[in-house]
């Protein structure tokens, strides 16, 4: 019987990542739909996960982004403007990271279409955010002499306060169209792979396990970028885009709760990442012009003719979008921990921070943080990551842990949060 790659995944994709971990075959029992491992070799998932140190004391800071949100997707087409063609690629919502390189390659389609066979081959970006970023780039590549003109730079950019997982249809949109979702699906497979090719290579891109304790084997939630927001079961994702989910069963995993969904998750850090990109621009002969632009008509003194616009949520002033609104953001940030290498919940470790997400405040412009969800983030940390949560705690730190051993009152704290309810926590969003 023919099998496509999703049946495969979902099917028998477990048994391929258990080939890959053990060498040998796995047999796997079907339970409530999902597909249990009941073997997996020593030293592949780890049988004890180092816990995270939720405390007031150990928060950092607290960021506050606005996403680009438009009920009817990302704007990505050309408008002629006078002599000039500007190219809209903004409006990506909670998805600015994982779709990035994928719109700006479309953006760049329009632009070369653009340019034609003029031998001018300028071309503006407005925004260096993420996705200004990756258009500068892509241009580029396509033989442009690239200017960015940006109100703010990094790390004062929307792109900056992201949580950053490779999440792609994460709150999406509510309007679709065929042609948006052909767009899409060609946008989300070219980053998907666009990403894998930075891992490793100084921009701060990696993957990293991705736990979701639950006591039902066949919830749904967390686990892998194709659970994110219902992507497993999505017929947006293109073939080939996620990666699978496997159910760990009973004493199977280091966690109190009977299984264990374990998937993985690309992670991005945007200080790296953003700084990284802006190097390789300037290396390619671009350049940056922190400039804003409030009409239109600003755009006519400026002497590239292909403009290719990035502004997020900006374009909402600058092009009179009426679509484009915020969706409120808070991540709150928590000392380091270099030994957690896995993520769990709306926690995802980074080097410069544990951090901790993500709101979604719907038509709030307020840059201020929310207290009321700071506590809320908080209360929920405490609960997920409880102690009661692990079954087996690692007797000793491993040798690259740098934090000191948790203080008596610390644990208190945990004991006096009570244990937590085990599946509400494991919903993917971005
Ligand atoms: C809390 C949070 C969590 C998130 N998590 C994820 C996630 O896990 N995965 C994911 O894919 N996405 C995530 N996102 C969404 C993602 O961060 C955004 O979609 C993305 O940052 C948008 O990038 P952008 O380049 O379009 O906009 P921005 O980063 O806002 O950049 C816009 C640029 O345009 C410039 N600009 C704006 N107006 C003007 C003007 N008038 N003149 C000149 N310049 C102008 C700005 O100065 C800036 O340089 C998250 C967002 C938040 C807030």
């Amino acid at each position: 019987m023919a099998m496509d790659r999703r049946s495969f995944v979902k099917a028998g994709g477990s048994a391929a990542l258990g080939l890959a971990f053990g060498g040998c075959a796995p047999r796997f029992a079907a339970q409530g739909g999902a597909v249990l491992a009941p073997y997996i070799a020593p030293g592949q998932i780890p049988s004890v996960v180092y816990p995270v140190h939720i405390s007031w004391e150990r928060v950092i800071r607290t960021t506050v982004g606005l996403r680009p949100f438009r009920p009817s997707g990302f704007r990505l087409e050309a408008e002629r403007f006078d002599e000039k063609t500007i190219v809209h690629n903004f409006g990506h919502g909670g998805t600015g990271w994982s779709l990035s390189w994928g719109t700006a390659t479309l953006a760049t389609e329009h632009a070369v279409d653009a340019a034609g066979d003029s031998e001018d081959r300028r071309a503006a970006v407005l925004g260096a955010g993420i996705v200004g970023l990756t258009s500068a780039r892509l241009l580029q590549r396509r033989g442009f002499d690239v200017t960015v003109y940006a109100a703010a730079l990094s790390p004062e950019t929307t792109s900056n306060m992201s949580w950053a997982g490779f999440t792609p249809v994460s709150g999406l949109v509510r309007q679709r169209t065929p042609e948006w979702d052909a767009q899409f699906r060609r946008a989300v497979a070219i980053s998907y792979r666009e990403h894998q090719l930075l891992v490793a290579r100084g921009y701060g891109v990696s993957w990293i396990d991705s736990y979701s304790p639950t006591n039902s084997a066949g919830s749904t939630g967390g686990g892998g970028n194709r659970e994110a927001d219902g992507a497993g079961d999505s017929p947006l994702m293109p073939e080939g885009a996620e990666t699978g989910t496997i159910v760990l069963g009973p004493g199977r995993h280091p966690f109190s709760t009977k299984y264990c969904r374990v998937g993985v998750q690309m992670r991005y850090e945007p200080s790296i990442y953003l700084e990284a990109i802006m190097r390789d621009i300037i290396a390619f002969g671009g350049k940056f012009i922190v400039r804003k632009f409030d009409t239109p008509r600003d755009l006519m003194s400026l002497d590239e003719s292909v403009i290719v616009n990035c502004t997020g949520l900006g374009s909402k002033a600058l092009f009179g979008d009426s679509e484009l609104m915020p969706i409120k953001g808070q991540l709150t940030v928590l000392v380091p921990q270099p030994e957690i290498n896995y993520t769990m919940g709306s926690m995802i470790p980074r080097s410069d921070g544990i951090v901790l997400g993500h709101t979604q405040l719907p038509d709030d412009w307020s840059l201020e943080v929310n207290q009321e969800a700071l506590i809320r983030t908080m209360e929920n940390a405490l609960r997920n990551f409880h102690p009661s949560i692990f079954r087996r705690t690692p007797r000793a730190a491993p040798p690259m842990r740098v934090v000191s051993a948790e203080p008596a009152w610390e644990m208190a704290k945990y004991a006096a949060a009570s244990p937590p309810p085990v599946e509400h926590f494991f919903g993917l969003e971005s």
